[in-house]
């Protein structure tokens, strides 16, 4: 289950690594069932007593949580034994919408397969940190990029070219989304499930795709835009990893 590169044993053959808690859920009358994503990938694990007044781990089962866990392997379960906390992501909950946008990072997390992506791990605790820290930058902004490059770590690049995706000719001033061969399309080539998209929306979308995430801020997006830009990143995803993230659409849907 673990790639060996980034976990270590102890003395006890017990497990270290760095975690975040994605998501968890109450198992019996104290104990909490964890999904978390690791250096290593997504894995689960059993954390018992948390629900209990004055639990030395109770924070070490809280959604957001990233921290150096230990776990021992109980037959075919991981029991976590201990947590030394290296970020709660704490302050996110003082802004509702930051929030939100976090709450849905760990819901598309939470919902897809994720082995030994590196990657994935280094995306995610930087977003949740600048959703956290860095204000100059939207949840908007954070969420949009977050979506494009987690696509593109598992392999299902959204085409965003100058081109359309399938005859090849300059796009126009009319585009639309085109969930066959999830990419932009000419008005040629628009099926009767193909979705209409604004240029700005475009613009953003390849702006977004061409950056890096410290560059974010020095790019000019508009809200609006933005706005757009994840309710067809929402289609994306539901098209392609055939999932629908409730948190997303409920931050989507909840201004507008
Ligand atoms: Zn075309």
């Amino acid at each position: 289950m673990f790639k060996i590169l980034h976990l270590t044993l102890d003395k006890m053959d017990n497990i270290i690594i760095k975690s975040l808690v994605i998501k968890a859920t109450a198992k019996g009358e104290a104990d909490a069932f964890l999904t978390l994503l690791s250096e290593a990938g997504k894995f689960y694990a059993t954390i018992k007593g948390v629900k209990k007044a004055n639990a030395r781990l109770a924070y070490a089962a809280q959604p957001f949580n990233f921290g150096e866990y230990i776990f021992s392997k109980r037959g075919n379960n991981y029991l976590v034994t201990n947590c030394t906390e290296i970020d709660t992501f704490f302050d996110l909950q003082k802004d509702y919408d930051r929030y939100i946008a976090g709450c849905a990072v760990l819901d598309i997390l939470d919902k897809i397969t994720i082995d030994n992506e590196y990657q994935i791990f280094l995306l995610t605790l930087k977003t949740l940190a600048k959703l956290t820290y860095e204000h100059t930058l939207t949840e908007k902004q954070l969420l949009a990029f977050f979506i494009l490059k987690l696509l593109h770590c598992l392999g299902l690049r959204f085409q965003v070219s100058a081109n359309c995706a399938s005859c090849g000719t300059d796009l126009a001033h009319t585009i639309y989304y085109e969930p066959y061969n999830n990419g932009i399309i000419c008005a040629m080539c628009k099926t009767l499930y193909s979705m209409k998209i604004e240029r700005g929306v475009f613009t953003t979308l390849k702006l977004l795709d061409a950056s890096k995430m410290d560059s974010i801020a020095k790019l000019k997006l508009q809200d609006e835009h933005l706005h757009d830009t994840l309710l067809l990143l929402d289609k994306v995803i539901q098209n392609t990893l055939e999932f629908k993230s409730v948190v997303l659409d409920k931050m989507l849907n909840s201004k507008f």
